[in-house]
């Protein structure tokens, strides 16, 4: 009659993506560029073809192939989760003892507190310089001095669209006997990526998603690439068939055309490109448009007068946005109307 949820779920809330009916979505980051008839068809065909009564392979063999063969590394050092979230869910729950601490940059992607909390890690939290970039060795100076068990980050960063150089990152990595897990989501639009790395450490995880670059946010897929040991570690943790058939078929097909793959990053950097470069010469008539900052990721990061009355206006003409803490916006590159249209809608709304 009494039951009472854990401490640490009393105050949680559940994740709430905007709702309503917003004919233009640059809230979430995605790829703005749907699947081509072909590959859908493509899909279609494998999908027919599963023996939907068998449990789906545990390792996801031939997608983790397929993704080693696109990145050019070894697939046994590669481990597929149902998306990234799953992933950085199950470091943040396995990989660290209740009381161990978890260190984090702020602002950074939200969901690394949340996992380490629920794994009852204690969350020591650093706060970037007035630029937003990450110092290695003030992060290495905050592991060490807290003696944290887990670091991670996003690089690009997730929402500043900063990028740390790959020589800090391994700096980083070099200096510290902890966990240090570098969540790649956006750096097929950067580069600088660390992959290559994961033999020559034993404490570097890279995670990557098929959610931003590829445009396949719907099939949740998500990677982990990292040494051998800790590979084995991810395959025991993880439930066992933590990726469904559908998915791993729909994320074979969409690697079978790598060319398609290098063409929808391309575009979605040129898109990039020119929202940053509008929103930038707004700046310049704009008084309460105080900070553009440049993106190596597929959004762009602004700080404004007041963010949330610029939030409501331009959703009020149906462009959704994401509000962010200190009177900060992050916009999703769009298509090129789409980025016509929120550049017209916050030209409208800023003076
Ligand atoms: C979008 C995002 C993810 C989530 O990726 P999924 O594979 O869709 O779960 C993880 N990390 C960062 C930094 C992201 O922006």
């Amino acid at each position: 009659m009494t039951y009472l949820l854990p401490k640490k779920l009393q105050q949680l809330e559940p994740y709430k993506p905007l709702s309503g009916d917003f004919p233009v979505r640059l809230d979430a980051n995605e790829s703005f560029l749907s699947l081509p008839d072909e590959i859908r068809q493509e899909i279609g065909r494998a999908v027919a073809a599963i023996d939907f009564h068998r449990y789906p392979d545990p390792y996801a063999a031939v997608l983790c192939k397929k993704f080693g063969a696109f990145y050019e590394i070894d697939p046994a050092l590669v481990v597929a989760g149902n998306g990234s979230d799953e992933l950085l869910s199950l470091l943040g729950t396995c990989f660290a003892d209740a009381g161990d601490r978890l260190l984090v940059a702020r602002p950074d992607f939200s969901m690394y507190e949340i996992y380490g909390q629920m794994g009852g890690m204690e969350v020591i939290a650093r706060q970037k310089d007035s630029a937003l970039q990450m110092d290695a060795d003030s992060l290495i100076a905050a592991a060490l001095e807290e003696q944290v068990k887990m670091l991670i980050f996003s690089n690009p960063c997730n929402p500043t669209g900063q990028l740390m150089a790959k020589s800090d990152v391994l700096k980083i990595v070099e200096a510290l006997d902890c966990l240090v897990v570098v969540d790649e989501a956006y750096m097929d639009f950067a580069a600088g990526s660390v992959l290559q790395e994961v033999e020559n450490y034993d404490n570097l995880i890279v995670l990557k998603t098929f959610s931003k670059a590829f445009g396949m946010a719907a099939a949740r897929l998500g990677f982990a690439v990292t040494n051998r040991a800790l590979v084995k570690a991810l395959q025991a943790a993880k439930s066992p068939y933590n990726v469904n058939t559908l998915s791993q078929v729909a994320g074979c097909v969409l690697l079978d055309h790598p060319e398609f793959l290098r063409e929808c990053i391309q575009s979605i950097k040129e898109s990039r490109d020119d929202l940053y470069q509008a929103i930038k010469a707004l700046k310049k008539e704009k008084a309460d448009l105080y900070m553009v900052y440049p993106t190596s990721a597929n959004f762009v990061y602004l700080q404004v007068a007041d963010a949330s009355a610029v939030f409501e206006a331009v959703s009020a003409k149906g462009i959704a946005i994401r509000l962010m803490k200190d009177n900060h916006l992050r916009i999703a590159a769009g298509s090129p109307k789409e980025n016509r249209r929120v550049w017209q809608a916050l030209s409208e709304c800023l003076h």
